[in-house]
Order: C-alpha cells, then sequence, then structure tokens
C-alpha cells in the first residue's frame, strides 16, 4: 500500500493555520485539547480528510508512545509525535465550516472500533526520532 504522509514542515503550517482561527463553530465547544471520543454534537459530515500522518501499514507502525515529559495518552499537553502511536494512524480532518484541524484515528477496542479526534495544537508538534523510524521493531521477535 502506498502512504503520502504529511511531513513535519506541512503538518506545524496546517496547525498554525488553524490554531489562528478564532470565529466560533459548532466543532469547537468541548474541548479536544486531548484526545477524546467523537462527541455527538460533531457532525461526521462536517469534518472531511484533508492529509493523512500514516506512513506504514497499521501492523507495522509501532505502538509506542512519545512522552519525555511525564505526559500520558489522554494528557492534554501530550506532545504530537507523527512517528509515535497513534499519531502515526491518524488522518488530518479539517472542519468544512470554519477550517479547524483536528486528529483522528479509530482505536480498536474489544468489540469495536471507537472514533477518536485532538485538537491539532501547533505548540504541541515535536520531531522526535524513532529508533526504528516508527516501525515496529522486528527483531525483538526473537528476544
Ligand atoms: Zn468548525
Amino acid at each position: 500500500m502506498m502512504h503520502t504522509s504529511l511531513d513535519l514542515p506541512a503538518l506545524t503550517l496546517l496547525a498554525q493555520r488553524s490554531a489562528a482561527i478564532s470565529q466560533s463553530c459548532t466543532c469547537t465547544p468541548k474541548s479536544l485539547a486531548g484526545w477524546e471520543g467523537m462527541p455527538v454534537s460533531l457532525k461526521e459530515t462536517q469534518l472531511r480528510e484533508i492529509a493523512t500522518l500514516v506512513f506504514a501499514d497499521e501492523e507495522e507502525s509501532t505502538l509506542d508512545e512519545y512522552h519525555p515529559q511525564d505526559t500520558y495518552y489522554w494528557s492534554v499537553n501530550a506532545p504530537i509525535a507523527p512517528l509515535y502511536f497513534p499519531y502515526n494512524r491518524c488522518g488530518i480532518w479539517e472542519c468544512t465550516r470554519c477550517g479547524r484541524c483536528f486528529l483522528r484515528y479509530s482505536e480498536a477496542g474489544a468489540y469495536h472500533l471507537e472514533s477518536r479526534i485532538r485538537s491539532l495544537d501547533p505548540a504541541l508538534i515535536v520531531d522526535a526520532p524513532h529508533a526504528d523510524n516508527g516501525r515496529v521493531h522486528r527483531s525483538s521477535v526473537a528476544d
């Protein structure tokens, strides 16, 4: 499968453009600073996918998370590190009314996929290298 993922400068530009939007919109009443389930108030048709951070097939992409400052998955200040989970599974979605951008992916639960969404905050984007370039570390199978 071919993946044309957004590079870091392009991602940062989109995030900066999004952060500069000040008009109120139906996509903003709930804070999406950290990961949330897709709010019922936000209609699926109000969002369109404009880019992706996916650079490899899901089974090839690492499940490592990047939290150098003691953040965790749900933290509102958790870094957005494109080579790391869950950003390596995310699409960039734009609100068709105001142009704000969001990260979205589907988290596999026990019985269903849960759609998760997070604001794309330029201040949280980090260019964090990964030992295996964001891929699953194959040789660990032999450990
Ligand atoms: Zn909006």
